[in-house]
């Protein structure tokens, strides 16, 4: 089986997606890129996340043609094919119709950096126009609407968050929603105060070194 582990990955953490409430259903996608192999995993479309086995999972050339699996690959593999191919040092996507972060997405705001958590983001997290779902007109509005942020909100849609593995995205995914909650629930109350660009960049700096880091 290609991508072996990636597969069981995948599983893994859309089974976290499903179990932690990030993403009703079975909404939302995930994929990995192996550079090596020049190919990407990704989860299938519209599959029960509870019953899915590494062996549901799709693997993909970064032409989008099917190079090994029975189920039929996530509708947005373009939404994820388009960051392997383009932004290097993404190995890991993650798509999630999370509830506050939606919320930021269907008002089409973008999310302030009121808590510095989101340096797993950036500095703030940029929000794409609505398009059609599936589509590589969708893909092409939120690679653009990213830069070079690793998530951004979607239009009337969802999350996209990225990162240099499975692990990393699910974070960053998971943290944007956490910030996302938070400043629903500040903003209700007033206007938050935010971070600089600086002190956000010394914290993504920070991060670099956070917790264990012999394991
Ligand atoms: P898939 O089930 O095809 O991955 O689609 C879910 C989704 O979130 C579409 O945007
Ligand atoms: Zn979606």
């Amino acid at each position: 089986m290609l991508l072996a582990e990636l597969r069981e990955e995948i599983v893994f953490f859309c089974r976290k997606m499903a179990a932690t409430g990030l993403t009703p259903g079975t909404t939302g996608n995930i994929s990995a890129f192996s550079p090596e192999e020049g190919v990407l995993a990704i989860s299938p479309s519209g599959l029960e996340y509870e019953s899915m086995t590494a062996a549901d999972v799709v693997v993909l050339d970064l032409e989008g043609n099917k190079v090994e699996g029975q189920r039929t690959p996530s509708s947005e593999y373009e939404l994820h094919r388009v960051f392997f191919a383009r932004r290097p040092e993404v190995r890991a996507v993650v798509h999630t119709h999370s509830t506050f972060a939606t919320t930021l997405a269907c008002l089409g705001w973008e999310l302030p950096a009121i808590h510095y958590i989101l340096a797993f983001a950036g500095d703030r997290v940029p929000c794409a126009p609505y398009v059609t779902y599936g589509t590589p007109e969708l893909a092409e509005a939120v690679f653009q609407a990213a830069e070079n942020y690793n998530a951004v909100l979607m239009g009337n849609h969802g999350l996209l968050a990225m990162g240099a593995d499975l692990e990393k995205a699910f974070l960053t995914a998971s943290s944007v929603e956490y910030a996302a909650e938070i400043f629903w629930r500040a903003r209700s109350l007033s206007l938050p105060n935010t971070l600089g660009a600086d002190e956000m960049a010394w914290v993504q700096k920070k991060f670099a070194s956070y917790g264990q880091q012999n394991e």
